[in-house]
């Protein structure tokens, strides 16, 4: 908008939108470029592929823009695969886009925009497409990476392209996501996003601070859920983020993900991230046991996970432990093993989510000869099991974590904390969570019951990374067909497109 194109927002994951729907409103909207992206990693792409060739069949000469994390990786195989797309950006998309739109308006060689993928055929200047666009052929032809960008306050969040009054979360509070910094400095090894984003930066946090004020006076705002893979990674930008945020006197309540070890090290400032309204973070403890967070790069130990959850008790933040399960040689013991440390943990929430082999992941690679189960890829959310477990046959799987949710959730000391915890926020999370995750665990029963559909003797991983997600048959199918329009049950937050 500010480079002085006119912008509309479809949001499609509101509601969400059925198809029909997305493709009308597009088609009334008739816009020179529509722009395509999803926070939802492997598993949105087979719906964001579904949406651009419906509106290619509607709108045949619109720019087809696809970004985010997903086909940042998968480029090669997208654009060999689905023609469907004509471009697509690499990395960070904001400062890439801008220049993309300006090089289409003024015909400006695309291949002097950095950060993009072009499909064969494609030339510059307002829908303009050749015959080998038409037929599809030759190469698509990546450009330079673009550079990371450096001042994240130098592209402002058009607030105004959405409606705050439809958007509630964590107990009906008007919400926004909001990113303070992207990046992160750590490698864990199943996770992409210190390669997506390539640096860790942050936004000015007196300046952040701001606008997160005004958005509470201006537009009701009452929840801030961030974004952030991990926002408390440098302790002085955030201390002076949360001082900042205190000084402005907005009831706002703060909830996201960070790192045990950060809670660890500011011991001594956590009551400024209560003062500020932080009501909650997720921790991603993934294990809990030493060697495999020491395979995993998770650069956490038990006693910091521990530390990090009575540090929060203490200062009235809900803690929520991320626990991973699906991992291909876990046996029973090992679920058992952890329940039994959950439960010393005593965190007051837990969220158990599988190992998800996304393709650009060392982890991934590490895994590329064991099988495939499920071969969906829009069920590669975290909460579906992915690989074959060598030794806890999949049904068990699932009564180990539906098991462990469980006896974790209603335990007396986590029941006790939701009736009656002197903290009226804490009681007000502790029941949101209740509420929320009981119909999810029956929902996600329901479609392991009925509608997901697992594979015997899938693929290997890597075959099947390589785009032979194509080439998967009914042949490996076992258990029920999933209907053409899966459930509609909101999925719990997870971790981040990772
Ligand atoms: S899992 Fe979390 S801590 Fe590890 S690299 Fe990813 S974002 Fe960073």
């Amino acid at each position: 908008m500010d480079a002085g194109h006119e912008v509309k927002l479809l949001d499609a994951e509101f509601g969400p939108m059925k198809l029909d729907a997305i493709i009308s409103e597009t088609r009334d909207y008739n816009p020179d470029a529509v722009l395509l992206g999803h926070s939802g990693s492997t598993s949105g792409h087979p719906m964001a592929s579904r949406i651009a060739q419906a509106v290619r069949t509607v709108l045949p000469r619109t720019w087809l823009v696809y970004g985010g994390v997903f086909p940042t990786y998968q480029w090669p195989e997208i654009m060999e695969e689905q023609p469907v797309f004509d471009v697509i950006v690499r990395g960070e998309g904001e400062e890439t886009v801008v220049r993309l739109m300006t090089a289409l308006e003024q015909r400006h060689e695309l291949e002097k925009v950095p950060g993009i993928v072009l499909r064969p055929g494609i030339e510059p200047g307002p829908r303009r497409m050749t015959d080998e666009w038409q037929s599809g052929t030759g190469r698509a032809r990546a450009t330079a990476p673009a550079p990371v960008i450096k001042n994240l306050d130098a592209n402002r969040i058009g607030w105004e392209l959405i409606d705050h009054r439809r958007y509630t979360y964590y107990g009906k509070r008007r919400a926004v996501v909001a990113q303070f910094s992207r990046g992160c400095p750590h490698h864990c090894h199943y996770c992409g996003q210190h390669g997506f984003w390539r640096a860790w930066r942050h936004r000015d946090p007196v300046k952040f601070a701001a606008e997160l004020a005004r958005l509470h006076r201006e537009q009701g705002v009452e929840l801030i859920n961030f974004a952030d893979e991990n926002p408390t990674a440098d302790r002085a930008a955030w201390q002076t983020f949360l001082e900042a945020l205190i000084a402005e006197k907005v009831p706002l309540v703060l909830i996201g993900t960070t790192r045990a070890g950060d809670i660890v090290r500011d011991a001594d400032i956590l009551h400024l991230y209560r003062k500020a309204g932080v009501a909650r973070f997720l921790l991603g403890l993934e294990s809990t046991d030493d060697a495999t967070l020491q395979a995993i790069h998770k650069g956490s130990t038990r006693a910091i996970d521990r530390e990090a959850i009575r540090l929060m008790r203490k200062h009235n933040i809900i803690s929520m432990a991320a626990c991973v399960a699906g991992f291909v040689q876990e046996e029973d013991k090992d679920y058992w093993r952890t329940l039994r440390q959950l439960l010393s943990y005593d965190p007051d929430q837990i969220q158990a989510l599988y190992a998800t082999p996304h393709r650009w992941t060392p982890f991934a690679i590490q895994q590329g000869k064991h099988r495939v189960i499920q071969t969906d890829l829009s069920r590669w959310d975290y909460k579906h099991q992915v690989l074959e477990s060598a030794r806890v046959p999949n049904w068990r799987v699932l009564l180990w974590v539906k098991g462990i949710e469980t006896i974790c959730q209603l335990r007396p000391k986590s029941l006790l904390r939701m009736l009656a915890h002197p903290d009226r926020l804490f009681r007000a999370g502790m029941r949101w969570y209740s509420n929320i995750g009981r119909r999810v665990w029956i929902f996600e029963i329901w479609q392991w019951l009925f509608f997901d559909r697992r594979t015997e003797k899938g693929p290997r991983l890597a075959e099947f990374l390589k785009g032979g997600w194509n080439r998967v048959t009914s042949r490996h199918s076992v258990g029920v067909q999933k209907p053409k329009v899966a459930g509609r049950m909101p999925a719990l937050p997870v971790l981040r497109s990772q």
